[in-house]
């Protein structure tokens, strides 16, 4: 088993939002891992007095706790509790009715000797590699289902030249629309871990054979958008810069796209750097698959003298 981590603020000068943990707790052939990005609220108050990085740290911190600890629970139910514990620890300082309270994306999977579970809510993205090599990519997709209206406001707002009054009202239009859509009932819109622990019932789940899953990938798309903005390659390439290279390696990548399009002319994305978290799990084979044939010990040299 490795795990390999890096997370690394968009902008130097605050806090990174985003939350990265993962946990081998010393029972069987299991762990954990838990990747949550802090959605960033605009200057005008969020009824919190914490702020984002206190949220993302309790929530993302119960959640791996629970995880690991209560395995007879559904990461639903895990992701239920670490929502209603961390609300219980503001709910009597801050308004947390309020729209923009403390919010945040979640990727958790978990796994033993048996199977694999996972979880993913709003955009960050999971990826499952397979022993030959093929990928799975564990998305909600809601972000991207969103009505019509939202991409008309979008593609005005890039039609716009750069850096004038227009394109700036017609940013923040676009924002309150796509705002209003989050958390929102009706269904039409897409879903954070806020305040609420019933979101985690519209979480995407699933779970594998640990036989079929060789390495788990999570990422926030502050990391993904190697892929999925830039399009430097495909899931199963992302994958295999992250094995080969490291996780720290493809943040960089990131960076160095990001530098060479810093108005977004030719990739078009919401901000020029944005918080990126990645946590890359080789869980191996499994246990039950590979119980290797025995191999000369490795032995530790004798002590000379004494
Ligand atoms: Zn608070």
């Amino acid at each position: 088993m490795r795990i390999d981590m890096t997370g690394e603020a968009g902008d130097p000068g605050r806090p990174n939002e985003d939350y990265a943990s993962a946990a081998l707790p010393s029972a069987g052939e299991g762990g954990a891992l838990v990747v949550l990005d802090g959605v960033t609220p605009p200057q005008d108050g969020t009824g919190c007095t914490h702020g984002v990085p206190w949220f993302t740290a309790r929530l993302g911190g119960a959640l791996l706790e629970l995880a690991t600890s209560r395995r007879e629970l559904t990461l639903r139910r895990c992701l239920s509790e670490a929502i209603s514990r961390t609300a219980a620890e503001h709910s009597s300082t801050c308004d947390l009715s309020h729209r923009r309270t403390p919010q945040a994306t979640v990727v958790t999977a978990r796994w033993d000797e048996r199977s694999v579970e996972y979880l993913v809510l709003s955009d960050s993205v999971l990826v499952m590699e397979h022993p030959h090599g093929s990928v799975t990519p564990v998305l909600d997709s809601r972000l991207h289902q969103l009505p019509p209206h939202i991409g008309s406001l979008r593609r005005r707002v890039r039609e716009l030249p750069e850096d004038s009054a227009e394109r700036g009202a017609a940013r923040a239009e676009y924002a309150n629309a796509v705002e209003a859509l989050r958390n929102a009932p009706g269904g039409e819109g897409f879903y954070t871990a806020a305040a609420d622990p019933a979101v985690a019932s519209l979480a995407v789940t699933g779970s594998a054979p640990r036989a079929e899953v060789r390495a788990l990938l999570a990422l926030t798309d502050g990391a993904a958008r190697w892929s999925e903005v830039f399009r430097l390659g495909d899931w199963t390439a992302l994958l295999g810069l992250v094995r080969e290279e490291g996780s720290e390696a493809l943040v960089a990548r990131v960076r160095e796209a990001e530098r060479a399009d810093p108005h977004g002319a030719a990739h078009p994305r919401g901000k020029t750097h944005d918080d990126a978290s990645v946590v890359f799990a080789e869980l191996g084979t499994g246990a039950q698959a590979t119980r290797p044939t025995t191999r000369r010990p490795v032995r530790s040299p004798r002590p000379t003298g004494s």
